[in-house]
């Protein structure tokens, strides 16, 4: 059965790494949500413009555009394996979207929440530094005011996404505290230890 792995966590927990690394492991694509809309929202065009204004107040963008980021990648990647998806889904609507992508594709779906608390997830994203072009830049989002917001935002939409998984799927749980290799083991060892029981 293909297995599709959904990444959770605060801002700042890490899950894009975490995702990454658990796709490059598994040898199966790799969703980044945020990324995708990064990109679009650099692109000249009526969509990139207003994805761009709500990311910079950081709220969630419409769901038909990420509807249409993640059939795009579905097409242009060969999924049959599984995936790694990481920030999609990110509210009931999107969740209901993938629910009966699932069913239609029979895929097993399976959360892998990283947990931090919000003061290691401020902290961690007031240093936290992207490369655009070979330069060292910070996101205009993770301004102090602007990742409040996010948090807030993940809280009232993701954290319900999070607890439905639970009750309709499946979740993983693993302390995003410790150092990335750390983490990126533990994440390794429960999906691995998933797969055989
Ligand atoms: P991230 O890099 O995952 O923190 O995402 C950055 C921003 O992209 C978020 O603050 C949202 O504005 C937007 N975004 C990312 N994923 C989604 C999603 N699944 N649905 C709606 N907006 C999203």
């Amino acid at each position: 059965m293909t297995t599709v792995y959904l990444m959770f966590g605060p801002q700042g927990s890490g899950k894009s790494t975490q995702g990454e690394r658990l796709a490059a492991a598994l040898q199966v694509p790799y969703f980044d949500a945020g990324k995708s809309l990064r990109a679009l929202a650099a692109s000249d065009s009526d969509t990139g413009r207003q994805v761009e204004q709500l990311m910079e107040k950081g709220e969630l963008v419409p769901n038909s555009v990420l509807k249409s980021l993640f059939y795009s990648f579905m097409e242009t990647n060969n999924c049959t394996n599984g995936m790694v998806t990481d920030g999609f889904p990110r509210n009931e609507v999107q969740i209901e979207l993938l629910d009966e992508l699932a069913r239609d594709h029979h895929w097993q779906i399976i959360g892998v929440f990283i947990d931090i608390d919000d003061e290691t997830a401020k902290e961690r994203l007031a240093k936290r530094t992207i490369i655009v072009d070979g330069q060292e830049q910070t996101r205009d989002d993770d301004k102090p005011e602007i990742v409040a917001k996010r948090l807030e935002t993940y809280r009232r939409e993701t954290v319900p996404v999070i607890n439905w998984l639970k009750t309709h799927w499946q979740l993983i749980h693993i302390d995003g505290k410790p150092d990335i290799d750390t983490v990126a083991d533990a994440v390794k060892a429960a999906v691995l230890n998933n797969g055989q029981s």
